[in-house]
């Protein structure tokens, strides 16, 4: 079994140089991952080209190159929730941003032909309580509400229709997002990374920000791991879960927390339990997501935890998960395993502002900021440029304190508490 994901082993080799001499640009970004890349494509957009990405490993090191790849609407935050803080018309206008973000980043790859296996299947929401005629009607019920609320439509499936597309008994109905897609997500950063380079930006690898101060005549000095000053007029930090203490202000807001994913070998035909192009997901807090994949893998991802595992101990942990839904698959070999950290503020939103005039930031997407993270390029981008302020609803999610170590350890036993919640509705249901 291979510790290198999945994503590493089948994306083409490309590389950016590291930041080797002084250098002076309008936006100087900190991070490679799509958070730093949005924005800074978002800026070139809107005629801002001076712009420098400096990441401190390879462009999607981070989440972003390693997550289970789907592409929808939404947050990581309920979308009822968003509704009880901000109102309906802001809420209704909040989740439109992430369902535009779906449809740019669906634009930049048609635009800029990147190749990153995308498949336009939707996602299925998938009811893991079966027997419970309650949870069936709270997915009918959060249909009609998503659509009444929000605008929003995903078809209703019958349990029959999800058998007809599923090898497995696992599962009741299910809600379809047409709108959604997958796609290869490290693939989709190289190919935005060479995107923006070729407009003229500069990306480096390998040029870990070390400090970033600021400097005489306005603006900000940002220094890397080598020791290389780069002079930006603003800057971005977009380090999600990987950003060590360089601001505690950010890194104070913000739990970095592990999520786990596995990839099996090629499934030979009569082994493919799936019949259908859609990104699979279930309705239980702690959640499986899952799809197959170009080469007839079946990708498969899960679990929250406060601590990165070793691959070994990931691949048994989610070969198991695996087992419950699709238990003809025993003899298979999982030939990757990994993990990511995510980014998650206690409110569970994107935190987007700015920490002092000039200083701007974006992180805290947690497990579901494919595309809000591109709406926060596209908020950055709009907000740095003088085209218009950041979206007013931001101010709702700022950077609350998590308390360190005592935060994770919450976290995590919020997760154990949400995951017996689950067993017990399953039990008793
Ligand atoms: C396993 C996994 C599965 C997921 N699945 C999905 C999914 O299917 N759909 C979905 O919508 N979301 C998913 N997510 C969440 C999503 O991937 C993240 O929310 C999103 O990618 C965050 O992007 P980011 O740019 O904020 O952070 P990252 O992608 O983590 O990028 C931050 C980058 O900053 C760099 N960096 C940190 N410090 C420095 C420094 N000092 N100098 C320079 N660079 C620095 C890091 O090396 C890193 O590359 C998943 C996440 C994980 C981990």
């Amino acid at each position: 079994m291979q510790a290198q994901t999945y994503y590493a082993a089948t994306a083409p080799r490309m590389r950016f140089a590291p930041l080797a001499g002084a250098a002076d640009v309008e936006v100087a970004i900190l991070g490679g991952g799509f958070a730093g890349l949005a924005t800074a494509r978002g800026l070139q957009e809107r005629g801002v080209h001076s712009v420098a990405v400096l990441e401190a490993q390879t462009i999607g090191h981070g989440a972003s190159g390693r997550n289970g790849g789907f592409v929808f609407g939404g947050y990581s935050r309920d979308a009822a929730d968003l509704v009880s803080d901000l109102g309906l018309v802001a809420a209704r206008e909040f989740y439109a941003h992430s369902r535009e973000a779906v449809a740019l980043i669906r634009s930049r790859i048609h635009t800029h032909g990147i190749a990153c296996d995308k498949v336009e299947g939707g996602a299925l929401w998938l009811n893991w309580f079966r027997h419970s005629a309650r949870a069936e009607r709270q997915l009918r019920g959060q249909a009609r509400w998503l659509r009444e609320n929000l605008g929003v439509v995903w078809d209703e499936m019958a349990p029959a229709e999800v058998r007809q597309w599923l090898d497995s008994a696992r599962y009741g109905g299910a809600l379809l997002e047409r709108d959604a897609f997958h796609f290869h997500p490290l693939k989709y950063a190289l190919g935005l990374a060479r995107v923006i380079e070729q407009a003229g930006g500069r990306v480096h690898e390998h040029s870990a920000v070390t400090a970033i101060d600021k400097a005489d005549n306005g603006g900000f000095v940002l220094r890397t791991a080598q020791d290389v000053a780069i002079r930006a007029a603003q800057v971005v930090v977009a380090g999600g879960g990987y950003l060590t203490q360089l601001l505690p202000a950010l890194t104070n807001a913000r739990l970095p927390i592990a999520t786990y994913v596995i990839a099996t070998e090629p499934l030979p035909e009569h082994l493919r339990p799936i019949r259908t192009a859609a990104a699979l997901y279930d309705n239980r807090f702690a959640f499986d997501y899952y799809r197959m994949l170009a080469d007839h893998r079946l990708l498969w991802g899960g679990r929250i935890s406060i601590q990165e595992r070793e691959p070994a101990r990931i691949a048994a942990l989610l070969k198991a998960d695996m087992l419950k839904v699709y238990p003809q698959l025993a003899g298979v070999r999982i030939e990757h395993a990994w993990s990511g950290l995510m980014s998650y503020a206690r409110h569970k939103m994107p935190q987007v502002g700015q920490l002092t005039p000039g200083l701007w930031f974006a992180q805290a997407f947690g497990g579901h900021g494919v595309a809000p993270t591109t709406a926060a390029g596209e908020w950055l981008a709009d907000a740095i440029s003088g085209r218009a302020g950041l979206p007013a609803g931001l101010q709702r999610y700022g950077l609350t304190p998590v308390f360190g170590q005592a935060g994770l350890l919450a976290a995590q036993a919020t997760y154990s508490w949400a995951e017996l919640q689950d067993a017990l509705k399953e039990f008793v249901t």
